[in-house]
């Protein structure tokens, strides 16, 4: 067993003064148990806790660290921009030019306005769809996550047709009856709700490729019907990318599935580890914003120039190295392989997801195609494996509804302790 001693003392302070002792409630094991691991470092694809401990990364910050941490680029980026002040509250020329920069990676982004997370990003877009086509109600998937603006902690109603519930207290009744919710990949559904609130509905918000209930894929024809929904009814179609964008490829999924959502969110990868999002897309939506238009949205520290230093060159670094999606993609590939062997090898059955720098293991045999098939996972294999993991130095997301994420920085020998490790576990917790 690993020595997680100074993680453990940690976690009990944490608790007399941070509720349920973390900042982010993901942090806190609570899904798979035991005490969340104190972080002091972390360095290309390892990352060690208060004791020493040193862990192969799969978490990435959940997702941001595509290149490893503390990158030397981005880490000179920023050493150089804080010499100059933290914030200035006020534009600047990088500004300018990471805005220019994604409105050249994303094909759908005319205009792009920077916010401090991806919560911030989603909870403005939806507003301005709201603002824009001056209707309330926004249609979400059950499984995706896109932040935690009231709008979204919505759970299905019993029904397709039903009214979602607040999933959160503090969220009013009056906030959930403006968000509907469909199954991811079920196209039927949206056109049921579609038809049953005609011109009522303001947007579709999704992940295009799901990542939030472990990681799931766009069906066949799921995409293409949403887009030719949208057009048919005058619904804003919104990606949330906050995870998928710069991951999957420059363009994101939007890039790599071939189709053109009206407004995109975006976080994670595009802040280079820094507290950044981003929203944006047509020009003549985005012109609806303050102050070139009539819906509200600001932020003291947006633009921040040690953010958009670290954004910018996080970025640039992207776009100028197309082989990184390859090396991360086949990276990825030798992994599923490896587990595939592993599963084999010890007569298993399980389901794996995957695209690009996306994977997941769902600890069941059937194919996940939504959060309700997400949900016949067993999520007590889940745990002693999580664990079983941690121990031998891997460090995996803590929730079976969670996607792993790689880095360029994994080697060929980080990939190989990884499978060893996971048939050594999944060995172990059967
Ligand atoms: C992480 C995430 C968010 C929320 O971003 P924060 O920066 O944590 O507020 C929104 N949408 C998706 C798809 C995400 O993965």
């Amino acid at each position: 067993m690993l020595d997680i001693s100074s993680s453990v003392s940690l976690f009990e302070n944490a608790g007399h003064v941070i509720p349920g002792g973390v900042n982010s409630p993901v942090r806190a094991f609570k899904a798979v148990g035991g005490t969340p691991i104190f972080i002091k470092s972390a360095n290309g694809a390892y990352i060690f806790d208060e004791n020493d401990n040193k862990y192969i990364e799969l978490i990435n910050s959940w997702g941001p660290m595509i290149l490893g941490h503390a990158h030397p680029l981005i880490t000179e980026a920023v050493s150089k921009a804080i010499q100059n002040s933290l914030s200035f509250g006020a534009p600047t020329a990088r500004e300018v030019e990471i805005a220019e920069l994604i409105v050249s990676m994303i094909p759908s982004f005319e205009k792009v306005r920077m916010v401090n997370s991806g919560t911030e990003a989603t909870m403005s877009a939806i507003r301005l769809a709201r603002g824009y086509t001056k209707r309330d109600k926004v249609i979400k998937f059950e499984g995706c996550y896109h932040g935690h603006g009231d709008s979204f902690l919505i759970a299905a109603g019993s029904g397709a047709i039903t009214m979602g519930e607040p999933n959160s207290p503090g969220v009013t009744k009056g906030t959930a009856k403006d968000t509907l919710t469909a199954p991811y990949n079920n196209l039927e559904a949206v056109e049921e709700l579609v038809n049953a609130n005609k011109d009522e509905i303001a947007a579709i918000i999704l992940e295009p490729v799901a990542g939030n209930m472990g990681c799931v894929l766009p069906k066949v024809g799921f995409l293409e019907g949403l887009r030719k929904v949208c057009d048919q009814h005058g619904i804003i179609l919104i990606f949330d990318e906050v995870m998928t964008g710069f991951r999957l490829a420059k363009g994101g999924a939007q890039e790599v599935f071939n189709i053109e959502p009206d407004l995109t969110c975006l976080g994670k990868i595009i802040g280079g580890g820094m507290p950044v999002g981003a929203y944006g897309g047509k020009k003549e939506i985005m012109d609806f914003v303050s102050p070139s238009g009539p819906v509200y949205q600001a932020g003291t520290l947006s633009g921040n120039p040690v953010a958009m230093a670290a954004g910018f060159t996080m970025l640039s670094y992207l776009n100028e190295h197309p082989e990184v999606y390859q090396n991360l993609e086949s990276k990825t590939l030798t992994l599923k392989k490896g587990f595939e062997t592993n599963l084999e090898k010890l007569g298993l059955d399980y389901s794996i997801n995957q695209i690009g720098s996306m994977i997941s293991i769902f600890f069941t045999n059937e194919k996940v195609e939504n959060f309700e098939d997400a949900q016949k996972s067993n999520m007590d294999l889940f745990k002693n494996y999580f664990h079983e993991m941690l121990n031998r130095g891997i460090y995996l997301a803590p929730s079976q509804y969670e996607t792993l994420f790689l880095s360029d920085a994994l080697t060929d020998k980080d990939l190989n302790d990884i499978i060893s490790a996971n048939f050594e576990s999944l060995k172990a917790i059967h």
